[in-house]
């Protein structure tokens, strides 16, 4: 019998850490690395969140165990903040409190799916989608897409990968790692025709207010009501409030599912750290004053980093529309000789741009995405242009 088992053995390192483990180990050993690895804001979380955390640290009931789901003033302010932001009205008993988005996506999958159930999942996309899905017995079907759509699924390629086995379609928007926003026309096309063919979507809107000049953030739930009994949405306090490090998330779903992943999640985590929901409280509940300063620095990056990484050689990106992430093609760069060095895939090029040039981006393997490389711009305006530069002159050379 093999010492792990066969379901865990299957999972594969996420690039995205290891990539950033090697990252911070080069400057760990006092070498300058500039690293796009990282998916996470380069701001502090506000200062009335953590002082709402400091206060809860006092108070003997944020000490105990709390429901399962989540403190009910936070599923309560959750379903307010829901209609502010997405016009989607939820009851408080739609919503499970869980360890970061991470956590709402295993628990959603892990409820909805029965071995060799099909999961629609538009490529590139985030790793961890692909994993939650297996490890629940399901099965991911890759639907491709690329640049010439801006990285937006299309209804022709989503139908033809449809199949009698096929229960839910997996959908984000702002994207990780392309950073596509879809249409308001496209996401109510997917909506209905979700609701045609009676899938279950499983919608994540974790970077809903990290969206640009010329883009807007719609919730697909809102835009196809009759797809609410069929339609989990996954959010958190990660992006929007800088607060990826407090790990609380949301999943909000039908009342038979939301209890279903309760039951799940009562035995592996319970309830979220109270201190965090705490936390989160006082952020949901707040302004959104804090993202709105982080999306104007986003903004002033993407334009920034989509026109340096056009500039260089056997490169080109589409401009990013939402998140923080540029998903720059580099086929133009492989197989050419580089330092000594002939890389013939993103993976063996993103190793020599971090040996050579000392600067960390995530190769599109990792992203079902071979030729591309996520490059997150959550770092600061000098950086950015500092490691874009590097690469283009180890590129040029
Ligand atoms: N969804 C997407 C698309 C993400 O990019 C991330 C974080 N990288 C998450 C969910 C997970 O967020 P959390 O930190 O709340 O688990």
């Amino acid at each position: 019998m093999p010492r792990i088992s066969r379901r865990i053995a299957a999972i594969e390192e996420s690039a995205t850490l290891a990539v950033d483990a090697k990252a911070k180990a080069l400057a760990a050993a006092g070498q300058a690395v500039i690293g796009f690895g990282a998916g996470e804001p380069d701001f502090p979380t506000p200062t009335h969140v953590v002082e709402a955390a400091a206060r809860a640290c006092a108070i003997p009931r944020f000490h105990k165990y709390t429901p399962t789901p989540g403190l009910p003033e936070l599923r309560e302010a959750i379903a307010v903040k829901t209609a502010r932001d997405s016009g989607h009205q939820v009851e408080a008993a739609q919503v499970l409190v869980t360890n970061g988005a991470k956590q709402a996506i295993y628990n959603a999958f892990a409820t909805l799916l029965d071995p060799g159930d099909e999961v629609l999942v538009p490529a590139p996309f985030w790793v961890t989608y692909p994993e939650a899905i297996r490890l629940a017995g399901g099965v991911p079907v890759a639907v491709e897409t690329d640049e010439t759509t801006g990285f937006h699924a299309t209804l022709d390629r989503l139908d033809a990968a449809r199949t009698s086995r096929t229960k839910a379609l997996l959908f984000v928007s702002p994207s990780n790692p392309t950073g596509a926003v879809y249409r308001r026309d496209e996401v109510e096309a997917l909506g209905r025709w979700a609701v045609e063919h009676g899938l279950w979507v499983v919608t994540d809107e974790i970077y809903e207010h990290l969206v640009y000049p010329g883009h807007q953030f719609h919730s697909m739930p809102t835009l196809v009501p009759e797809l609410a009994e069929r339609c989990v949405v996954v959010n958190g306090v990660a992006k929007t409030y800088a607060m990826t490090g407090w790990r609380v998330g949301w999943m909000i779903a039908p009342l038979d599912l939301t209890k279903a992943a309760t039951n799940l999640q009562s035995h592996s985590t319970s309830n979220v750290s109270n201190v965090a929901q705490a936390a989160a409280l006082a952020a949901v509940s707040g302004d959104l004053e804090a993202v709105a300063t982080m999306r104007a620095a986003f903004d002033r990056r993407r334009l920034k980093i989509h026109d340096l990484l056009n500039e260089v050689p056997g490169v080109s990106c589409v401009e990013p529309e939402g998140a923080f992430y540029a998903f720059p093609s580099f086929k133009g760069a492989l197989d050419r000789e580089i330092r000594g060095r002939r890389p013939t895939s993103t993976v063996e090029l993103a190793e020599v741009i971090l040996d050579e040039a000392r600067v960390a981006i995530v190769p599109g393997e990792a992203f079902g995405a071979p030729g591309y490389a996520r490059l997150a711009f959550a770092l600061a305006d000098d950086d950015l242009v500092e490691g874009v530069t590097r690469i283009s002159k180890l590129l040029r050379d």
